[in-house]
């Protein structure tokens, strides 16, 4: 159970990792984004993420709505994080913060490769703790570190 738990998260990760990538790539050429008038906006464009928030907040006329178009100006590509609040907007003032795509595939990505490397040292039946090879151990402790290696799932 705990095995499959950790494929699902492995798999998981592994797959939103890719996409994100490819969305940040795709990014460079396609924008998308969705409106909800007239209060808030979240996009995807030239490398980031983009989350407007409009003040003051009112639910009414809401709409949300799609759209999505073809970027010409590559100037406006987001390596790092970016923010602002003040004037402007619709209605008064406006807050947004540009999250860099690349910076959440690693966040997510890091972890997902630990967990991959950490099972090739199982399957390999190398200690998970200092890869000692632990091939005709039975005793279940490793002797080069003393960790107490989980009981085979299988
Ligand atoms: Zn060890």
């Amino acid at each position: 159970m705990r095995n499959r738990l950790r494929s699902t998260i492995k798999w998981g990760g592994t797959v939103l990792t890719v996409l994100l990538l490819v969305v940040w790539v795709g990014s460079a050429f396609v924008y998308c984004g969705l409106d909800g008038l007239p209060t808030f906006e979240v996009s995807v464009s030239d490398g980031a993420f983009c989350l407007v928030c409009e003040h003051p907040w009112s639910w009414s006329p809401l709409q949300v709505e799609l759209y999505h178009g073809f970027n010409g100006d590559r100037k406006l590509w987001s390596w790092w994080f970016n923010s602002y609040s003040g004037p402007g907007g619709w209605n008064g003032d406006v807050s947004w913060i540009l999250v860099p795509i690349w910076f959440v595939a690693v966040v997510l990505g890091l972890p997902t490769m630990w967990l991959w490397h950490r099972d090739r040292h199982r399957t390999a039946n190398l200690c998970p703790k200092c890869a000692y090879d632990l091939r005709g151990n039975t005793s279940g402790v490793c002797p080069e570190c003393g960790a107490v290696r989980e009981a085979r799932e299988r």
